[in-house]
């Protein structure tokens, strides 16, 4: 069924005097000398929330790793710790998680003392949702998703992320962003330069 709103309408006055006309004006005038809320991207860049979900990448092992959890993972799936790499055990839970799994090629690599290591690790991001699923399974922090946004490429072949790059934009992430505050705004002055302090309907 369709309603039908009508306006009310007009009186003499109204009509005569353009109310209606002068209140949009003010409105348009008010909103008109407001500082401007939006950037001149590609030229000012804004650095996203520690919790963005952009490309995703490996945290390598650095000795930050989570414990006991790390270290029952190793033992559990017999993995060579080797500093500076993967943090990967290779258990697959983010595959498990992922809606899209078949984005993963997940391999790993046995060394000739029996232990393994995280050989393959492909991830298709044309495929990827960025709902973070595969973040929130992984046991041992090694899958995270960074601030890398633009991710626009001349081939489709550039959207498959291996092992190599996913330790690269890890590295990346440990050196820039690991130690920060987690906040939806990078900073508070940053909000406030964004939005203004005092406006409530943005809060
Ligand atoms: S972010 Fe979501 S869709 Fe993308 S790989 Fe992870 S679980 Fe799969
Ligand atoms: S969940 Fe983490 S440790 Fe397990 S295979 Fe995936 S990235 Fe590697």
């Amino acid at each position: 069924m369709v309603k039908r709103v009508f306006q009310r309408p007009l009186n003499i006055i109204e009509r005569i005097l353009f109310i209606d006309f002068i209140k949009g004006l003010t409105v348009t005038l008010k909103q008109a000398f407001r500082r401007t809320i939006t950037t001149h991207y590609p030229y000012e860049k804004l650095t996203p929330p520690k919790r963005f979900r952009g490309f995703l990448g490996h945290k390598v092992i650095d000795g930050r790793e989570p414990q006991p959890a790390f270290n029952e993972w190793v033992e559990r799936m017999k993995i060579e710790v080797r500093p500076g790499h993967s943090r990967c055990v290779v258990c697959l839970l983010c595959k498990r998680a992922c809606p899209v799994p078949q984005l993963f090629e997940i391999e790993p690599e046995k060394l000739p003392n029996g232990k393994r290591v995280i050989g393959v690790f492909n991830m298709n991001l044309m495929l990827c949702t960025f709902c973070g699923l595969c973040v929130d399974a992984c046991p041992v922090d090694c899958l995270f998703n960074s601030d890398i946004h633009e991710t626009a490429s001349y081939s489709r072949k550039d959207a498959i992320l291996d092992l190599k790059a996913l330790e690269e934009i890890g590295r990346d992430w440990q050196r820039r962003r690991e130690k920060e505050e987690d906040k939806i705004w990078s900073d508070d002055e940053h909000r406030q330069r964004l939005w203004y302090e005092n406006d409530v309907s943005i809060r």
